[in-house]
């Protein structure tokens, strides 16, 4: 194991075995004997003082002892959930460098149950919030490329965040404000654009998970197929109320996917368009502008129950590929610059300019058609770029859980290595995008061509398995 330098924010002494150091720490952080104040005057004490070995295992053992006391107690109410979690604030505060993983063993050490674990971290990152650009931060180690993108969504996220008082603009902190809530804050709806797969379903994803808030995905176009464009909303919030409770629930994000299936005009015949879509667009509207609603809930002990919820802070994501509307920012780009025609690019060597869609407005989503009260409403547009053939490479490769990694450890049972040349990478990724469904296609076309060798895995051990252009080409040329 390489020798950490830090851990839990404090230098690591070299000259203590790397082992040792390591359970020591482990143990003080585990531990119940100390708090977190103490913990750092221990360390600092052996750091300063040089404590003997002998001393710190005498200092292991006390603590260990009330470990296996912890461990065993298996009952765990609520309010030694709120006790661990007081604590762990403190810990964070005294230890700022401590990681989500080493918070991780701690709770499952304490054999606290996922969900807790879910919410404590959520919690933890709010607290680490102080500016749009530190949730960014956290989604650059998820979301490959989409710079832009991703700022976009930081800040109407922040917005989210204070908004429902998730979390305390820094300011507030500072004065010891607490518990008000600025009065009017722009509402954080988002327009997503951008072709199939190229991330906008796992930033916004990745978003609620980090803050733990209730997220529900619904497809647009099964909405309008259905031919029922009732009170569609309603059926939503009662799910959410079901799963996460009212609070939770008023936190919410309720993302529809396939939103420009709804556009209410079907421009040139291209199918686009759905019976139903104004209709809903409507219901969006009405979402948009009311405070309250009241949900009817069904199959309760009681019967039937009626409770108001309020809607105010639920944060509405439309997304689509919006297909077709480049044709309409590049018309209305031409129409504008009429007077300079001769430098005027042909609509081809606009679309080769694949930012083309960066250029997009308000004009260009009524154009497509979704409604001028509803696209006013759009709070933000967020334009996801199209990948590129290194962004795939990237995805891929992803680190530890990446879907290379999850065959990489597959592969493991059979091999003592995967080794993919690194042209092949690039193979893959040119093979992805003629595809043409994104990142998505990256699972199926790792399974086309690994699948033999998954099927008829060698009886003997052997070294490695070597995948070069030759393997790849006798499956995709
Ligand atoms: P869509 O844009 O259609 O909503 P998703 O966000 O659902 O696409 O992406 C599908 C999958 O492709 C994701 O689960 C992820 O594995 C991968 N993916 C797509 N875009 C990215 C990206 N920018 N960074 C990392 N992974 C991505």
């Amino acid at each position: 194991m390489k020798s950490p330098t830090h851990l839990y924010g404090i230098p690591v002494l070299s000259h203590l075995k790397t082992k040792f150091v390591y359970e020591f720490y482990r143990v003080m952080f585990l531990t119940d004997n100390y708090t977190a104040e103490e913990t750092a005057a221990i360390i600092k004490a052996v750091f300063l003082f040089g404590r003997k070995e002998k001393e710190l295992t005498g200092l292991k053992n006390s603590a260990g002892e009330s470990l296996k006391t912890d461990s065993e107690n298996t009952s765990k109410s609520d309010e030694y959930f709120r006790e661990r979690r007081d604590k762990l604030l403190n810990w964070i505060k005294v230890f700022p460098e401590t990681t989500d993983e080493e918070l991780r063993e701690y709770f499952i050490f304490h054999a606290l149950p996922e969900p807790d674990i879910f919410t404590v971290l959520g919690f933890r990152t709010t607290l680490m919030v102080r500016a749009p650009s530190n949730i960014k931060e956290k989604l650059d180690k998820v979301i490959i490329g989409q710079d832009k993108a991703k700022k976009v969504m930081s800040f109407a996220f922040y917005l989210h965040l204070i908004r429902t008082g998730i979390i305390q603009p820094h300011i507030h902190q500072l004065k010891g404000v607490n518990g008000s809530k600025p009065d009017v804050l722009p509402r954080p709806n988002i327009l997503l654009v951008g072709p199939t797969g190229s991330g906008k379903t796992l930033t916004i994803k990745t978003l609620c998970n980090m803050f733990s808030i209730p997220f529900i995905k619904v497809d647009c176009s099964s909405l309008t197929s259905s031919g029922y464009v009732g009170n569609h909303l309603n059926d939503y919030l009662k799910q959410l109320i079901h799963h996460h409770g009212k609070t939770k629930a008023e936190q919410a994000v309720i993302y529809f996917d396939e939103f420009d299936k709804m556009s209410e005009i079907n421009i040139g015949g291209s199918g686009r368009g759905s019976v139903g879509g104004v209709e809903l667009q409507q219901e969006f509207l009405s979402f948009l502008e009311d405070r309250d609603r009241i949900i009817t809930r069904t199959g309760n002990e009681d019967g039937r129950s009626q409770e108001t919820i309020n809607i105010e802070n639920i944060m509405l994501i439309f997304s689509g590929s919006f297909h077709g509307i480049e044709e309409i920012i590049m018309k209305r780009l031409q129409a504008g610059k009429k007077e300079f025609t001769k430098y005027l690019k042909s609509p081809e060597e606009l679309k080769e300019e694949e930012n083309i869609l960066q250029k997009i407005n308000y004009t260009d989503i009524i154009s497509f058609g979704i409604i001028p009260e509803l696209t006013g409403r759009l709070g933000f547009i967020a334009v996801l770029d199209k990948l590129s053939e290194s962004d795939i490479v990237e995805i891929m490769k992803g680190g530890a859980g990446g879907i290379i990694e999850q065959y990489r450890n597959y592969f493991a049972h059979h091999y003592d290595r995967l080794v993919i040349e690194e042209e092949v990478y690039s193979l893959i990724a040119a093979e992805v995008l003629r595809r043409k469904i994104g990142a998505r296609a990256i699972n199926g076309i790792i399974i086309e061509l690994l699948q033999d060798l998954l099927y008829d895995a060698p009886n003997e051990f052997e070294e490695e398995f070597r995948i070069d252009r030759a393997f790849f080409m006798k499956r995709f040329s």
